[in-house]
């Protein structure tokens, strides 16, 4: 009896001995990369494109598909099933549903949720937070800031410029001056104050190095919509996500451990103009950011969480049309050569042009150089690329033409299933294509439909199976956080 007692004493001695040794903590590297409006068909219409270039059935898998642990997630917020970002990322950073359009507060508004990135930063780890978007989008947004609306840029950015947080890269502040006027703060003098050191082009990028303290790096190549250029737009040397993640990688290094948040924006926004061939293009870049994270896992496999997922599906977006491609042969959508946004910029300048030469009466009759255009541009009508249209889709995409001379009427819910708040004959243009090439879409909004996950690393095992968005952050709190459970501030 004795004897027992004292082998006992001993395992009881050596076990805390052992986790006494272990007393580093496991994880201490994480990856939160965000896929915003990725659902599993995004992802797996970008691995379908890389077979069908390669003229073979199946799929050339993405970085992050090969990931040991796989689960899904529903998405739904507080008051609807279809979330937007701010409350899907709300759910994912601090735990708790909150109404769509709030970011980082409950659904009342009455106090700021404690996020994922405020416990990473409270256990010592350095955070950084990054997106193809501006820096106070709303995905981004919610791992730092704490607002009722996620409209309030100037609130959200001069939260940024107080947080005590490490490295931000992103496109340009919407509102780094109060819109009102009232409060003459400039964000970014705000910052500068606060610490931080400012960058905003590629030169002081490069020149970015560890010890160069704490970071806000605003992407010179910021276009008029707030955000980096799409990838399929970008031009050869404009600085990519991979590269920022890169940076950050290289700036936050340090034996205390990162929390990295870093966000593919644009394959919602490529989504909600059901534009298929940018969409693909947004989740290849954003797949090669996964490869870096998964390059720095290799170097430290103990301590590394990688974590890839999606606050929500956008566009409804399908594999198998009527009338499309049952092979969905996705090389049709190759002849593209930018994304729908730019080509009906072109689109409307070169009509505006003519209409100067013209009259808008002629340039309305004669459809053929719209034709001629969109052929040239992404291929739809060359019957050699298998792009051929017939007499319905001619006369669907003459409608449309119609239709884009006129004032839209934003109460026709006909007018608005077929074109959203897009160019009425370029969206047109552009789900004809996804039609021809197989790919369908349901909506120019966002859906309900669960979102993938996918984990590689330590502690990667927790995201096996099916559960809610919220269930991320409480997965990664027992992981990084020291009081468990979400708290109020
Ligand atoms: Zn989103």
């Amino acid at each position: 009896m004795l004897r027992r007692w004292s082998q006992y004493v001993f395992t009881v001695i050596l076990a805390v001995f052992l986790f006494a040794g272990c007393g580093e903590k496991e994880t201490k590297y994480v990856f939160l990369l965000i896929g915003d409006g990725m659902g599993p068909v995004q992802m797996n219409a970008a691995e379908r494109y890389l077979a069908s270039m390669e003229d073979r059935s199946g799929i050339v898998p993405l970085a992050m598909n090969l990931a040991p642990v796989s689960g899904s997630a529903t998405t739904y917020s507080k008051n609807r099933y279809i979330t937007d970002s701010g409350a899907a990322v709300t759910a994912m950073a601090t735990g708790v549903k909150t109404l769509n359009g709030t970011v980082g507060m409950d659904a009342e508004h009455r106090y700021p949720l404690r996020s994922i990135t405020e416990i990473a930063k409270e256990s010592g780890m350095k955070v950084g937070i990054l997106s193809t978007v501006s820096i106070d989008h709303a995905t981004p947004a919610g791992f730092y800031a704490h607002q009722p609306d996620r409209g309030n840029y100037f609130g959200i950015a001069r939260q940024l410029a107080n947080s005590d947080f490490d490295f931000f890269a992103g496109a340009r502040f919407r509102q780094p001056g109060d819109p009102a006027g009232k409060d003459k703060t400039n964000i970014i003098d705000l910052a500068k104050r606060n610490g931080f050191v400012y960058a905003e082009n590629s030169t002081a990028f490069r020149y970015l190095e560890p010890g160069a303290g704490r970071v806000i790096f605003i992407h010179p190549d910021t276009n008029v919509e707030f955000a980096m250029p799409y990838s399929i737009d970008r031009d050869e040397g404009s600085i990519t996500l991979k590269q920022m993640l890169e940076k950050a990688i290289a700036l936050l290094d340090n034996p205390d451990g990162f929390f990295i948040m870093a966000e593919g924006g644009k394959i919602d926004w490529a989504c909600h103009g059901n534009d298929a061939a940018t969409c693909i293009q947004e989740v290849l870049a954003f797949d090669e950011a996964v490869k870096v994270a998964l390059d720095f896992y290799e170097a430290h496999k103990k301590n590394t969480l990688i974590l890839v997922t999606s606050d929500h599906e956008t566009g409804g977006m399908s594999m198998g049309t009527s009338y499309g491609d049952n092979d969905l042969g996705l090389s049709k959508l190759q002849w593209q050569t930018g994304s729908f946004t730019e080509l009906t910029r072109e689109f409307r300048n070169i009509r505006d042009v003519m209409i100067n030469e013209h009259g808008p009466d002629s340039v309305r009759q004669n459809a053929d150089w719209a034709f001629e255009f969109v052929r040239t541009q992404t291929g739809l009508g060359d019957a050699e690329k298998g792009l051929g249209l017939n007499e319905y889709e001619m006369a669907d995409l003459l409608t449309a033409y119609e239709k884009s001379f006129s004032v839209r009427d934003r109460e026709n819910p006909l007018e608005y299933i077929a074109y959203g708040s897009y160019d009425p004959f370029m969206v047109t243009v552009s789900r004809t294509l996804s039609r021809k090439a197989g790919i369908g879409w349901t909506t120019y909004s966002h859906t309900g439909v669960p979102v993938p996950v996918r984990a590689f690393g330590s502690g990667a095992e927790r995201f096996d199976g099916y559960y809610d968005n919220t269930d991320i952050f409480k997965k990664l709190n027992t992981l990084i956080g020291k009081n468990g459970g979400w708290v109020r501030r």
